[in-house]
């Protein structure tokens, strides 16, 4: 499957929002939209007004390379939204964290969602004991997330997890750090994804 193989701090000095792509860097002052807060490129400081069209456009951006996800799979979430009861931002919002490697994100146990996306695929992670190597699949409430029974393997976890110390977990994942489980106690609210998503602009975008 592809996926973005940009250098990850260009997507977010083109987009202007910080989207954590590179772990503990990010809340450094080593980052780079912090020190060049302005689009790369040779135009870049060039400021223009953008049209509502264009505000949409940027926002659906932002969410789908925050979340790593392409163009069809991202279109495929959000027909799944509208087809399901609820808010269809809310909803679409919803179907993003409940991905397996945002959890493994959100759960601290990765410092980055590309990091998360990573283990996953290199069969770090299991689902209800089994072992599940899709970034995409989706969580449900009750699940158990464990890892690897390796030695390696728990060592990097501990280190991910000091790394992310700072980063509260949401509070529908309920962690045990001492034996590498995640729980998913119920699906994520409103209140418990990035407040800085305006969904509502997304759902118009594509209404259109
Ligand atoms: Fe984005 Fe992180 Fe790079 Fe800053 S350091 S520009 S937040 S990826």
């Amino acid at each position: 499957m592809g996926r973005y193989l940009s250098p990850k701090c260009r997507i977010c000095r083109r987009i202007g929002a910080k989207l954590f792509l590179k772990g503990p860097r990010c809340y450094t002052d080593k980052c780079a939209l912090a020190r060049r807060p302005y689009a790369p490129g040779q135009h870049g400081r060039i400021r223009s007004k953008l049209s509502n069209y264009g505000l949409q456009l940027r926002e659906k951006q932002k969410v789908k390379r925050m979340y790593g996800v392409l163009e069809r799979q991202f279109r495929r979430y959000f027909q799944i939204a509208q087809r399901k009861k609820g808010v269809t931002g809310t909803v679409l919002l919803q179907l993003l964290e409940c991905r397996l490697d945002n959890v493994v994100y959100q759960s601290g146990f990765a410092t980055s969602r590309p990091q998360a996306r990573q283990m996953v695929r290199h069969n770090w992670v299991y689902v209800n004991g089994k072992r599940v190597n899709i970034p995409s699949y989706l969580v449900k409430p009750g699940d158990e997330i464990t890892f690897k029974n390796d030695d390696k393997v728990k060592k990097n976890l501990k280190d991910y997890k000091e790394l992310s110390k700072k980063r509260p977990v949401p509070l529908w994942l309920v962690v045990d750090e001492d034996n590498f489980k995640i729980k998913v106690v119920r699906l994520p609210e409103r209140e418990d994804m990035p407040a800085d998503i305006k969904e509502q602009m997304i759902v118009e975008l594509y209404s259109k």
